[in-house]
C-alpha cells in the first residue's frame, strides 16, 4: 500500500530548511529575541469592570503567546532534525514525507498514512480531541493577531 517516495533533495531540503527559519522569525513574540518579560497588568486598584477587561486581555494574550511558543518549539525541533539527518522523515514508519506536504507544513513529523492513522485514533478519545483542537489553534494564529 505505501507508495515510494524518493527522499528529499539536497535544494528541497534547503528550501524547508528557511521556510523553517522565515517562520519562525514572522512570530510575533519571536521566543529566541527575547520577549521574556511579557508584562501583565497589575489587578490591584482596578474596579470590577477594568479587572474583567485586563483579564480577558491578559488571558487572551498569553493564550495567543502560548501558541507561539508551542509552534517555536516545533519549528526548533524541525531544525534540530536536519542536524540529525532526520528531517522529512516520518517518526512512525521512518518512510520519507511527500516534499509537498512538507512544503504546506514544514513542522510535520508523520507522513500522510500515519497522520491519518493517528487522527483516527485520537478522535476516539477525548484526550485526542483536546490535543487536535490544540493543533487547529496553532493554525489558527495567523487569523487572531
Ligand atoms: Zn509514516
Amino acid at each position: 500500500m505505501a507508495e515510494k517516495i524518493k527522499p528529499l533533495t539536497k535544494k528541497q531540503l534547503e528550501t524547508l530548511k528557511n521556510k523553517l527559519l522565515e517562520e519562525k522569525e514572522s512570530l510575533v513574540f519571536g521566543v529566541q529575541s527575547g520577549v521574556t518579560d511579557l508584562t501583565l497588568s497589575a489587578p490591584e486598584g482596578s474596579d470590577e469592570v477594568e479587572q474583567s477587561i485586563s483579564d480577558y486581555n491578559n488571558s487572551h494574550l498569553l493564550r495567543f503567546r502560548n501558541r507561539e511558543v508551542f509552534y517555536a518549539k516545533k519549528i526548533d525541533k524541525s531544525l534540530k532534525k536536519f542536524e540529525l539527518n532526520e528531517y522529512g522523515l516520518c517518526t512512525d514508519c521512518g518512510s520519507w514525507i511527500k516534499y509537498e506536504r512538507l512544503l504546506a507544513r514544514p513542522t510535520a513529523e508523520q507522513c500522510i498514512a500515519c497522520k491519518e492513522d493517528a487522527e483516527r485514533d485520537e478522535s476516539n478519545s477525548f484526550v485526542g480531541r483536546q490535543s487536535k483542537s490544540l493543533g487547529r489553534v496553532v493554525d489558527l494564529a495567523g487569523m487572531m493577531a
